[in-house]
């Protein structure tokens, strides 16, 4: 029986209004989705408390009573119904905020209903709101023990599809599966990882028997969804290898070599070299590369990029370097120019704000190859842009441009350029195998001697005052000043307020020094001209948004200071404070906040006053948030919600993983051999249902 076949508007109880609704809200169509729709947490269902036993601080619970009376209360928005449930030890308020014309006709008063909600305490009293209430027969036969509690939407819950009728949607699938449902995994691969079959594990998921089956379903459940995202990312890399071969930079020639020798302003870190050699293996090779450059902010990826571009050019290649923003491209454009100063390079610059007449100017000189560096945004990829032979991309902070970019990037010749992906934010090493699994990974764990750490130190917004001083001492040195404000989207007035006010309220307290402001809602032009107001020096202090996260480059910016640094995730304010210790002197990032913190925030602000080591802070920052909040994942082209796994805790599931679609794939590249059949049926049926491209191959 195919279950991804079977659709569940024909289960009883559904119909076609709830399971459009399924379908919008949580992409579940078919019986097989449903059952791959797991609970998000566990509770145990075999007790039943009493009200006097409840107080503020419980999980869900159960209790068993009756409904005394129901009130409306409350007018427009605050406008709501309370019920007063008791049982034989007190009573406590139900109150419910929606669907407010149903609920008295739903239940009724003086009938016993097993309740289940979370009690919370309003003001001093303690309520449950939206509970869910069942009538004891209809109460699951023989429900004991440990039950799933799944995820649902308000829309959902407004059509009374809640975790309890999921539950009992999951019951009538299973009651109508004939037969066991069919393995996912073949038995070679089941018997080495030791895992229980799908039939066992889909069930224990959902109804577990014992918490040790608990365990090995999900066990079970995480190792086939990482697997299968293994194995697709191998056989994309094998499949790209074998279709394409890579241009061979076989030497090294006379730009790279008089660059080297005359204007190469200092000796290169172990790192770079390291790295730099790399590269050069890699385009050597006849196989296209596709490689990760990590390096902390300030390591110098800017050079290692520049001599790859050379390597290039001196085998008679174009390169091309592509960046994120306008402001960086522009200075990727100006540092270039300014190092390769006399060589006799053609360097260009084409973003999507250069002028038609300078556009059509550069177009043809793309194409016939006279133009042998071309700097931009995204502007590069797009199709008017030909190159006449294009041999190095090098794509400057990935986390915008995922697998999708890339593959457009593989379009642009026959044999698709090398490809050099640089990340200042370190990715975790389990997140870079799932999301850039195909890349290979170069690390530049070094920075530039010289260099000191960055000083951080976390203050309460309230003793600003105390700051001032130091502050003042550092622009006496003629240093300068960054002071960050956040601006979201969702409270983008207010943020804008802050911001103004702390624009004017540091003019105020430095009279004596230039302040410029930048923010992501100028426009481009005014932005551009506040950025170089202080990229010159003629302005001392910038007060701006985090439009400053990425790139720029003060040296003599000395002073980082991040406002309610508490909105801030980890990896933003490392981000951040990379802005500043790019020059030799010390540096100090100050992290204000309020006094009332959560303990997620105070670990932050601990993690960021006590290591200036990337990596680390990656680590943590995917540790404290998850996965789907890393920035820019969403926008990579990769579907991120995995639906059991967990990238910050299942890191050796997802190697063990690997190390399977490895050990599969060596064997057998195609998935031609009849015991992997199972496998390429379910990749291919993976593949067929993603719209994000992610799974593509062919
Ligand atoms: P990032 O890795 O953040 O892109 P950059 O390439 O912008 O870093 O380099 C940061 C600064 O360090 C630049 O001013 C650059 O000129 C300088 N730099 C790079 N490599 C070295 C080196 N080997 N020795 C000294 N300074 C270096
Ligand atoms: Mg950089």
């Amino acid at each position: 029986m195919d279950l991804s076949t079977q659709n569940i508007k024909y289960i009883p109880g559904v119909g076609p209004k709830k399971s459009e609704i399924l379908k919008n809200e949580i992409g579940v169509v078919s019986w097989e989705d449903i059952l791959y729709y797991f609970p998000y947490k566990y509770v145990d269902r075999s007790r039943i408390f009493k009200i006097r036993e409840i107080d503020g601080n419980m999980p869900f619970i159960q209790l068993k009573g009756k409904i005394h009376h129901f009130e409306t209360l409350g007018e427009g928005c605050a406008r709501r119904i309370t019920a007063l449930f008791y049982d034989d030890t007190g009573s406590i308020e139900l109150v419910w905020f929606k669907s407010l014309k149903m609920i008295p006709n739903l239940y009724k008063v003086e009938t016993e209903y097993i309740l289940f909600g979370k009690p919370t305490l309003f003001g001093s009293k303690l309520n449950i709101a939206h509970p869910e209430l069942e009538t004891e027969d209809k109460f699951f036969q023989g429900e004991v023990g440990v039950q799933g509690q799944y995820s649902t939407t308000e829309k959902m819950k407004d059509a009374f599809l809640h975790s309890r009728a999921l539950q009992k949607m999951i019951t009538a699938v299973f009651d109508n599966i004939r037969g066991k449902i069919p393995e996912t995994l073949n038995s070679g691969i089941i018997g080495k990882v030791h895992l229980i079959d799908l039939d066992t594990a889909l069930h224990n998921i959902h109804f577990p028997k014992s918490p040790d089956l608990l365990r090995q379903s999900e066990y079970r459940l995480k190792f086939e969804e990482l697997f299968y995202i293994q194995l697709n990312i191998l056989r994309i890399t094998k499949a790209r290898e074998q279709r394409f071969g890579g241009f061979i930079f076989s030497r090294i020639g006379d730009f790279f070599n008089r660059f080297y020798e005359r204007k190469l302003p200092f000796e290169l870190t172990n790192a770079q070299k390291r790295v730099i050699r790399e590269i050069r293996q890699d385009t050597n090779t006849g196989r296209q590369m596709n490689r990760l450059l990590q390096g902390d902010v300030g390591s110098g990826k800017t050079l290692v990029a520049l001599m790859s571009m050379l390597i290039a050019v001196d085998n008679g290649f174009q390169a091309a370097i592509m960046a994120p923003t306008e402001i960086l491209a522009t200075q990727h454009y100006e540092t270039i120019l300014n190092l390769t100063d006399g060589l006799g390079l053609e360097v260009r610059l084409l973003t999507g704000s250069t002028k038609k007449k300078e556009r059509e100017k550069l177009l043809p000189a793309i194409q016939n190859g006279e133009i042998q560096i071309l700097i931009g945004t995204h502007a590069l990829i797009e199709d008017t842009v030909i190159f006449q032979n294009l041999g190095l991309v090098v794509v400057d902070e990935q986390h915008r441009f995922g697998v999708a970019q890339r593959a457009r990037l593989w379009k642009k010749n026959d044999i698709p350029p090398h490809v050099l992906v640089m990340t200042a934010t370190p990715i975790p090493r389990t997140l870079a195998m799932t999301l850039y699994g195909d890349l290979e990974v170069s690390v530049i764990d070094e920075l530039p001697p010289g260099r000191k750490p960055v000083k951080t130190i976390h203050r309460y917004s309230a003793n600003r005052a105390n700051l001032y001083d130091s502050v003042r001492k550092q622009l006496q040195e003629g240093r300068q000043v960054y002071i960050v404000y956040p601006l979201i989207e969702e409270s983008e007035k207010s943020d804008l307020k802050n911001l103004n006010e702390g624009f004017e309220h540091t003019k105020e307290i430095f009279p004596e020094y230039e302040v410029c402001m930048v923010h992501g809602k100028m426009k481009p032009a005014e932005k551009d001209a506040g950025m170089q107001r202080f990229v010159s020096g003629e302005a001392r202090i910038m007060v701006a948004t985090t439009v400053i996260e990425v790139g720029v480059n003060v040296p003599n910016a000395s002073v980082m200071i991040i406002e309610n640094a508490e909105r801030f995730g980890l990896s933003q304010l490392h981000q951040l404070r990379g802005r500043v210790g790019r020059g030799a002197d010390q540096s100090f990032c100050i992290l204000l906040t309020r006094y009332e913190l959560s303990e997620n925030t105070r670990r932050r602000l601990t993690i960021m006053t006590e290591t200036n080591d990337g990596f680390i802070i990656a680590e943590e920052d995917l540790k404290l948030r998850g996965p789907g909040d890393i920035d820019g994942t969403q926008q990579s082209g990769i579907p991120f919600d995995l639906k059991i796994a967990n990238l910050a805790k299942d890191g050796q599931i997802l190697s063990l993983a690997r190390d399977m679609a490895r050990e599969v794939l060596e064997d057998d590249p195609l998935l031609q051999k009849s015991q992997n059949t199972i496998l390429s049926a379910r990749l291919s049926k993976l593949n067929g249902k993603n719209q994000t491209g992610w799974f593509m191959i062919s």
